[in-house]
């Protein structure tokens, strides 16, 4: 029996090693992270340079408190970070991880608000599906039925627009009209809330677990901001999974030109290596806020050194290996590669994605858009039978009345073709394995 305990009670292998794409138990099992952790490990398991950029950093501080010192990890980071934003883009803000991410979005925007004299805002309108982290403040804007109902009566629940869903709402994501018609329901939104009343709109640019990599379709991008320039309301972009090179460029935004007021990131910034997460804020926001007195907000371990040096570390192995274009390149490879699965195998009803967020989701028929039996939990039934055979990959089911089970594949962006091989092999006689299964 052990003392830990998380979701559940079942007990997991016991971690040994991880080198690059590769993970050993103790018991010398060897498993290929399909899925870098949970969309984490953009750079791979103990990167040397890494490494070794922690042990130089461990040796001279690990901790000083930023009300007593600034250090010269987080100082550089900030300013590593902020010249691959858009340039606006020009104050960081550091924490520890995602929720903590997001809750301070959210709260820079309305103390932004405050200081401007447009208290009267304070709603942040989410999408549903959607996840922003585990937070009562950031499960306020998470669209995730089964994580937010125990918890309503301890939250301020902010309102929701749906995430464009073409594929099921069989529209075209190649017709701008397709993303005109899903951003314009936030600003049917903003009108009915009031919007005086509206601080902000949050969005994760490519789905993440919620959604499984769900890409917008054409034209929604510029259009969400057009509509947020109208109303006075603050765009968040959420890029704590799709940041860190993970679709393909730093940010997500990049895809789509836009520019965002905040960007919150945290995942493949740490890489696995430290809890590492950011907020970076455009100028014209912060100095309102410091004027009027402070930020009022802030966690013991924000900018602690020994996480930033590790940081900046990842993003040296990001531009110096190339990862963001590797990204592009292999998630591009993988796309096909699943289509190519799903030629095969009837169980898959959809493949999308982004760079090396790529995702497939299951339907017992493709044509009506049927999901599977939701008690075959198919999701979960089909990540264990993966981990068997040694190949993770991570899976959600989408909860908001659509019960569609979707798996993510999404390994680190230092993938090579042989791994995508390996990968692909291991869907392949997964699902051989699942749907002799759930065979009638
Ligand atoms: N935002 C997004 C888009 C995420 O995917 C996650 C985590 O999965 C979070 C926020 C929360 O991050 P954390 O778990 O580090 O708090």
């Amino acid at each position: 029996m052990s003392n830990l305990f998380y979701q559940g009670r079942g007990r997991k292998p016991v971690l040994d090693q991880a080198r690059g794409l590769y993970m050993w138990d103790t018991d010398g099992k060897r498993y290929l992270d399909g899925s870098s952790g949970a969309m984490v490990c953009n750079i791979g398991h103990s990167d040397p340079d890494v490494l070794a950029a922690m042990r130089r950093q461990m040796e001279k501080s690990t901790f000083g408190y930023r009300l007593h010192f600034e250090t010269e990890a987080s100082e550089k980071l900030a300013a590593r970070l902020a010249g691959l934003m858009p340039e606006h883009l020009t104050r960081v803000f550091f924490v520890s991880g995602g929720s903590e991410a997001v809750e301070s979005g959210m709260k820079m925007a309305r103390q932004h608000a405050l200081a401007t004299g447009q208290g009267s805002r304070w709603k942040v309108i989410s999408r549903q599906p959607s996840y922003h982290g585990c937070t009562l403040g950031a499960l306020a804007v998470t669209g995730y039925a089964a994580l937010t109902d125990p918890f309503e009566p301890m939250m301020r629940m902010m309102p929701r627009v749906p995430a464009p869903r073409a594929y099921l709402d069989g529209l075209d994501p190649d017709d701008e009209a397709t993303g005109h018609h899903y951003a314009d329901m936030l600003e049917q939104r903003i009108l009915e809330e009031g919007p005086e009343t509206v601080l902000a709109f949050i969005l994760e640019p490519v789905g993440g677990a919620s959604t499984g990599a769900l890409v917008p379709p054409k034209g929604y991008m510029e259009r969400i901001r057009e509509i947020c320039d109208r109303h006075g309301v603050l765009l968040i972009l959420d890029e704590v999974m799709t940041g860190a090179g993970r679709t393909g460029t730093f940010l997500g935004a990049e895809h789509w030109d836009l520019r965002p007021d905040i960007v919150v990131m945290s995942k493949g910034l740490g890489a696995g290596y430290v809890p590492l997460g950011a907020m970076i804020v455009d100028e014209r926001l912060v100095e309102p806020v410091l004027d009027a007195g402070g930020f009022a907000h802030g966690f013991t371990y924000a900018g602690n050194p020994l996480a930033c040096a590790a940081g900046l570390a990842v993003v040296d192995v990001i531009e110096n290996k190339g990862l963001c274009a590797n990204a592009a390149t292999m998630g591009g490879t993988l796309i096909a590669r699943l289509h190519g699965l799903m030629q095969k195998h009837e169980i898959i009803g959809d493949v999308r994605g982004k760079g090396l967020l790529t995702a497939f989701e299951f339907m017992s028929d493709r044509d009506a858009k049927t999901p599977l039996p939701r008690e075959l939990n198919a999701y979960q039934r089909f990540v264990d039978i993966a981990y068997q055979r040694g190949l993770i990959v991570y899976s959600r089911r989408t909860h908001d009345g659509y019960s569609g089970d979707h798996i993510l594949v999404c390994p680190p962006l230092i993938a090579t073709e042989d791994h995508l091989d390996e990968i692909i092999d291991g869907l392949d006689a997964s699902l051989d394995q699942f749907a002799a299964e759930i065979a009638p």
